[in-house]
C-alpha cells in the first residue's frame, strides 16, 4: 500500500505568458505507516503536489498511483481515492459552516451511503482522535471555538471518512504558539494511535523536525533532498542556500562546530545539544 508519484510534471497556464512549471520530473513514494514531512519554501510546489495525490488535479505528465490504482484513469474510482487520501487544506476552518461541530464532522460521511448509526460512530471516533470529549463538543457551534480547536474539528471531518492517508497542508499556519503545539501534539498522537499514514506539509523545518521520520525537501518543483530529519539537518548550508532555516539549536551547534567544538552535526533537540556540549566541555 502506497502513494507513488512517477515522473510528475505540472504546468499552470500552459500556452499563456503566465506559464509556470510548478512540478518537474518528480518521483516519490509514501509508504503505509510513514510519517512524512514535505518541506519547501513558498512556491516550491507543495500544495500543487498534494492536490494530485487524491485526483483533485491531474498531472500534466506522469502518474499518481494510490494503492495500485492509477489516479484519474478510471473516473468511477475517483470517489474511492478521495476517501482513501484525506486532504486537509490550508486554513481548513474556513470550510466549517454547519451549526454544530457534530454536523460539520458528519458532512463527508453523509455522502458515503452509510447508515446513520455508522455516521454517528465515526463522528464520535474522529472527534476523540483529535482530542475532544465528544459529549462536550458535539453541540457547540464551530464559530465559538479557538483557532486550534477549529482546525482540529476540520481534521476530524477528514478522519471521519476513514482515510488511509492523511495529508495536512501547513496545518499550523496562522496559529499562535499554543495553537501550534495543540495541533502538532494531536497529529503526533493520531499517528501513534491510529494506523493512518501522515504527510505534513510545511515551509518550516523547525516545526516538522521533531515529529516526522522522513523528510522530502522540495525546491522549485523538484525533490532537492530526502532523508531522516537528522540527515537533512546536518546539511545546514545547503538548506540555507534554498531559503530554509534550520532550528535555532542546530544553528548554535553549527556555530560551535565552526569554532572547533567537537560535537555531532545532527542535533535536533535542546536536550541533546546540552549533553553534547557538556561532554565536549568536560573533554577540554
Ligand atoms: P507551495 O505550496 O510550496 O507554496 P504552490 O504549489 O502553491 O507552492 O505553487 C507552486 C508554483 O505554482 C508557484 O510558482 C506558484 O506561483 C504557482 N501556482 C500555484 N497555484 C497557481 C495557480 N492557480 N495558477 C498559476 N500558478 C500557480
Ligand atoms: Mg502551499
Amino acid at each position: 500500500m502506497s502513494i507513488k508519484a512517477e515522473n510528475i510534471k505540472y504546468v499552470y497556464s500552459e500556452g499563456t505568458p503566465f506559464r509556470t512549471v510548478a512540478l518537474d520530473n518528480l518521483n516519490l513514494e509514501i509508504r503505509e505507516g510513514d510519517f512524512l514531512g514535505i518541506i519547501g519554501h513558498t512556491g516550491s510546489g507543495k500544495s500543487t503536489l498534494i492536490q494530485l495525490f487524491n485526483g483533485l488535479e491531474s498531472p500534466t505528465e506522469g502518474q499518481i498511483i494510490v494503492d495500485g490504482t492509477i489516479v484519474g484513469e478510471d473516473k468511477k474510482k475517483l470517489s474511492k481515492i478521495r476517501q482513501l487520501v484525506g486532504l486537509v487544506f490550508q486554513y481548513p476552518e474556513y470550510q466549517l459552516f454547519e451549526e454544530t461541530v457534530a454536523k460539520d464532522v458528519a458532512f463527508g460521511p453523509v455522502n458515503l451511503n452509510i447508515s446513520k448509526e455508522e455516521i454517528d460512530i465515526r463522528v464520535k471516533e474522529a472527534l476523540e482522535l483529535v482530542g475532544f470529549n465528544y459529549d462536550e463538543i458535539k453541540d457547540v457551534s464551530p464559530f465559538d471555538l479557538s483557532g486550534g480547536q477549529k482546525r482540529r474539528v476540520a481534521i476530524a471531518g477528514v478522519l471521519a471518512m476513514k482515510p488511509h492517508y492523511l495529508i495536512l497542508d501547513e496545518p499550523t499556519a496562522g496559529l499562535d504558539p499554543a495553537g501550534r503545539n495543540e495541533i502538532f501534539s494531536q497529529i503526533q498522537t493520531l499517528h501513534k494511535k491510529s494506523n493512518v499514514t501522515v504527510v505534513l506539509v510545511s515551509h518550516s523545518m523547525e516545526d516538522i523536525a521533531k515529529l516526522v521520520n522522513r523528510v522530502i525537501v522540495l525546491y522549485k518543483g523538484k525533490i532537492h533532498m530526502e532523508g531522516t530529519p537528522k540527515q537533512i539537518y546536518s546539511q545546514a548550508e545547503e538548506l540555507e542556500k534554498i531559503g530554509l532555516g534550520i532550528p535555532q539549536v542546530a544553528q548554535i551547534v553549527n556555530e560551535l562546530r565552526k569554532c572547533g567544538f567537537n560535537i555531532k552535526p545532527d542535533i535536533l533537540t535542546v536536550e541533546e545539544a546540552k549533553d553534547e556540549i557538556l561532554k565536549e566541555v568536560r573533554r577540554r
